[in-house]
């Protein structure tokens, strides 16, 4: 598949037995806490558009979400309640990240008029989890239409390709 030019270039961030790349005129952000079993980074770009990798303790959410899916879920839902918004399933299905079992979820968050102002009254949430029972951590790729607003470019571009390079353990 052709590839737009702006994402040809590309950069491997390789960190705490991790890795994937990202388009090489994309920028990290580092949570400043972040450690092996913890943290997050934003993969930004200049136009906003704003693609989050966060990691954390597996055992600290396998007891009440055993799956990607279920854990999927759970954080889609609390996303809508965190915005006081209704939730509508666009389309979720099983993917394989690093040869785990993941979670691909896209949701509309229907916000209610007057929380975020007149234009955006929808947000769009795209997300891939996954549970790596070999380092022990959960993954969480996420992108969302209010970094950069809904199409924003690139942004789908940048969560394919770190998605798609994605390497847990
Ligand atoms: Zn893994």
């Amino acid at each position: 598949m052709a590839e737009p030019r702006q994402t040809t270039e590309r950069d491997t961030l390789r960190i705490y037995g991790m890795s994937f790349d990202f388009p090489a005129s994309q920028k990290l952000e580092f949570d400043p806490k972040f450690t092996r079993e913890e943290g997050s980074v934003a993969v930004k770009s200049p136009t906003k558009s704003v693609v989050f990798v966060t990691w954390g303790e597996l055992q600290r959410v396998v007891k009440k979400l055993p799956t990607p899916k279920e854990h999927s879920r759970y954080s889609m839902e609390r996303a809508a309640k965190n915005s006081r918004g209704r939730l509508n399933q666009v389309e979720q299905r099983e993917v394989r990240i690093n040869g785990h079992p993941a979670a691909y979820s896209r949701v509309e968050v229907e916000v209610p008029r007057g929380m975020l102002g007149p234009q955006r009254p929808k947000q769009e949430i795209v997300s891939v989890h996954l549970h790596c029972d070999r380092t022990s951590r959960y993954f969480v790729i996420y992108t969302s239409s209010d970094w950069g607003g809904p199409g924003a470019k690139g942004r789908d571009d940048v969560f394919r390709v770190v998605t798609e390079t994605f390497r847990c353990h």
